[in-house]
């Protein structure tokens, strides 16, 4: 029989179920969850999504009683995503802050029902755009910056006045970040609202069934002049670090999983800022899908999957399986 040095036994430290929960810095806890959520314009929808299993597209005068049983159960924060089918869309988004738009109705609808849900919005363009872009184009196609950042810093001021907790853009256009801070100061809402930067957001394929959930896919080109490349390691580090010189009080990872090692550095990069990733839509598909063709025990990998995210240093994930973990936890 093998003599076994002490320094080699690390088994008894971790043989019990209670012992092996010590084992992380950190447990997963309801409120690290914020749910995503559609709202779409007509009023009185609850549409299957069929690539984003058990989601919906949510009309306004449905969202109390789809909300009321997730709040009872401890949902404590939302985000919004605007999804507009039935308004006329222009080159500058116009239906993006519009009063009468599903986000601004639903803000004062979960506002009025639900005062001690947190509220953040998602801000971009590309769902209000003609042409399926996050910024304002020149006349060759390419992004026009400047006045990009200032009409996206519009929005977030609307969604802010509107009563949103937290806004949080997710164009990743250069300076929008200080653009919206700028304007959120100066709206008088600088002390009233978060700013949630998606710092890193990668060009994924992982976010096909979001595009056809909120029918978002640019109608030329594709998103890679401003969303990063997957290698691009070096790339979000710098936009992590940009971010938080502009005035972000929260930085994400988008997606999460294949990014974990992003996540690390942002939490390594803005040590005194909270980290959020996005379990985005891909993600959580290719989870039920692996459950559904038996590769895995769906509970099981959904815990390993958020697990992984915390380990990596994040404190707050963007999750379709939000209501999921309501119940689990
Ligand atoms: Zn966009």
């Amino acid at each position: 029989m093998a003599s076994l040095d002490i320094s080699s036994i690390l088994q008894g430290g971790y043989q019990h179920p209670v012992s092996r929960s010590w084992q992380g810095k950190r447990g997963l806890s309801k409120s690290m969850f914020m749910y995503p959520i559609f709202i779409t314009d007509d009023p009185d929808a609850s549409t299957i999504i069929q690539t984003l299993p058990g989601q919906r597209r949510w009309g306004v005068n449905k969202l109390k009683d789809f909300i009321g049983p997730l709040v009872k159960k401890g949902l404590q924060s939302v985000i919004l995503f605007g999804v507009p089918l039935n308004c006329i869309k222009d080159a500058r988004g116009s239906p993006g802050d519009d009063e009468n738009g599903p986000v601004i109705q639903a803000i004062k609808v979960l506002r009025h029902n639900f005062p001690e849900l947190y509220i953040a919005c998602d801000v971009c363009l590309c769902e209000y755009t003609d042409h399926g872009h996050c910024g304002l184009l020149n006349a060759d196609g390419t992004i026009d910056i400047g006045p990009s950042v200032d009409r996206i810093a519009d929005v977030a001021v609307a969604y802010a006045k509107a009563g949103a907790h937290c806004v949080a853009p997710s164009d990743m256009m250069d300076g929008r970040i200080k653009a919206i801070k700028r304007k959120l100061i100066d709206n008088g809402f600088g002390n009233k609202v978060t700013l949630m930067s998606y710092s890193a957001k990668f060009a994924s394929s992982l976010y096909g069934p979001f595009r056809d959930a909120a029918g978002s896919a640019p109608s030329f080109g594709n998103r890679k002049c401003y969303q990063l490349p997957p290698i691009a390691k070096g790339l979000a580090r710098r936009a992590i670090l940009r971010d938080v010189g502009e005035g972000a009080d929260i930085i994400m990872v988008k997606p999460a999983l294949p990014y974990l090692d992003i996540i690390a550095d942002a939490a390594q990069l803005a040590q005194d800022h909270p980290i959020a990733c996005y379990q985005v839509s891909g993600e959580f598909a290719m989870i039920h899908a692996g459950a559904a063709a038996g590769v895995y025990d769906l509970k099981t990998m959904a815990f390993e999957s958020a697990e992984s995210m915390v380990r990596a240093g994040c404190t707050l994930i963007l999750s379709y399986f939000t209501p999921e973990f309501l119940d689990w936890l």
